[in-house]
């Protein structure tokens, strides 16, 4: 009996035993999985973070690079300009093949880069070349470009300096040198009236060219980007309508300078010509202005007489080709004027062309610090 029940005990306590050592192989088991699979979910999340990081870093570093090759850019223009000229007279053309640039030779110079700035605002190298004339024949009718040249110095294969110059605009429509021309000019604006005019312009492909107030860009720089992108040229007219004739050196270079920057920001490119506000002009402001001065030779009174019918016929009963016509973009009456004036001129067989255009196509070279008041033969 005694052997008997032993023998349960005994058999009771190895089956408990065997139970308590199964439940905790068990609960062990568990607990390594439950933990590898924390693991390995901590591991994955890591991963994300890493990938993640490594991105940003990927993306900071193109930032970064970016800016750098732009710095780059920046640099090459004011150390080179030591070693190098800039091509002069940069100039672009319509011709049947496309715009034909040219430039003038610059001394010391192994070749030219050629650029064109995207729409995207980066400059897009359209050729390297020893010649002093390209034609692109990759440009759209109606569009408007920016080239820029770079004169180069090589030592064997490697370019060791350049030198950007300013670049152009070219607007690409077909304008025949033979038919008259003739430039409208719109001081003091913009205004809340200057959109207004971009319909007609858009609408008989004629481009116009506004002298803006430095003051008054911030506040309509989307009108003057507009602008830009119908092939119209924006010009300096000072910063705060300043007698630039009778101002002092400092003045005239905060007049011009703040006019500049403010243009650049909203336009993307300074201004090519610049036109003194009461066409006063003194020897200082010829030395500081760095650009053509751009008068007029058909003063319409638009300002005084605030009469649309009185400004179409100061223009239609005065114009000869290679006029620059003045008028001002501040009052609806001009604008108005202007509106009614484009097909009459275009009847008449004039083209209607912006001031820098119309000399290129009557082989003007304007040079800085000179004033014109037409482009007459
Ligand atoms: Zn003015």
């Amino acid at each position: 009996m005694l052997d008997l029940r032993r023998k349960i005990v005994i058999g009771i306590t190895a089956v408990f035993l065997i139970f308590c050592i199964g439940r905790m192989a068990y609960f062990h088991a568990y607990k390594t999985t439950a933990v590898e699979k924390e693991n390995t979910e901590v591991k994955v999340e890591e991963n994300q973070e890493a990938e993640k990081e490594e991105e940003e870093e990927e993306k900071e570093e193109d930032a970064s690079k970016a800016a750098e090759e732009e710095a780059k850019e920046e640099v090459d223009i004011s150390k080179i300009s030591e070693k190098i000229d800039a091509p002069k007279h940069l100039q672009a053309f319509y011709s049947k093949e496309g715009a034909v640039i040219s430039w003038k030779k610059v001394k010391g110079a192994d070749g030219y880069l050629l650029y064109r700035k995207g729409k995207d605002g980066e400059l897009k190298q359209l050729a390297q070349t020893e010649a002093v004339t390209y034609t692109d024949e990759t440009v759209k009718e109606k569009t408007a470009y920016r080239y820029r040249v770079c004169a180069i110095v090589k030592a064997g294969e490697e370019i060791v300096s350049g030198e950007m110059t300013k670049g152009i605009s070219y607007f690409h429509t077909e304008i025949d040198p033979d038919k008259p021309m003739v430039a409208l000019t719109f001081d003091d604006g913009p205004s809340i009236y200057t959109k207004k005019l971009f319909k007609v312009l858009k609408k008989y492909n004629v481009r116009v060219t506004f002298f803006v107030v430095g003051e008054r860009v911030s506040t309509y720089a989307e009108t003057i980007k507009q602008a830009g992108k119908l092939g119209c040229e924006i010009g300096s007219h000072s910063y705060s309508h300043a007698n630039l004739g009778t101002a002092s050196s400092a003045t005239i270079n905060r007049e011009l300078n703040h006019t500049e920057k403010r243009v650049k920001k909203a336009l993307g490119y300074y201004t090519p010509v610049m036109r003194p506000p009461y066409g006063s002009i003194s020897d200082k402001l010829r030395k500081k202005v760095g650009k053509p001065m751009i008068l007029w030779s058909i003063d319409t009174l638009d300002w005084k007489t605030r009469n649309t019918a009185s400004t179409v016929k100061a223009i239609m009963s005065h114009v000869e080709d290679g006029d620059i016509v003045l008028m001002h973009d501040l009052y609806s009456q001009s604008i108005d004027a202007a509106i009614k004036v484009i097909p009459k001129l275009m009847k008449k067989g004039y083209q209607i062309v912006t001031v820098s255009e119309m000399a290129q196509y009557k082989g003007k070279k304007l040079e800085n610090g000179k004033a014109y008041t037409d482009m007459k033969k």
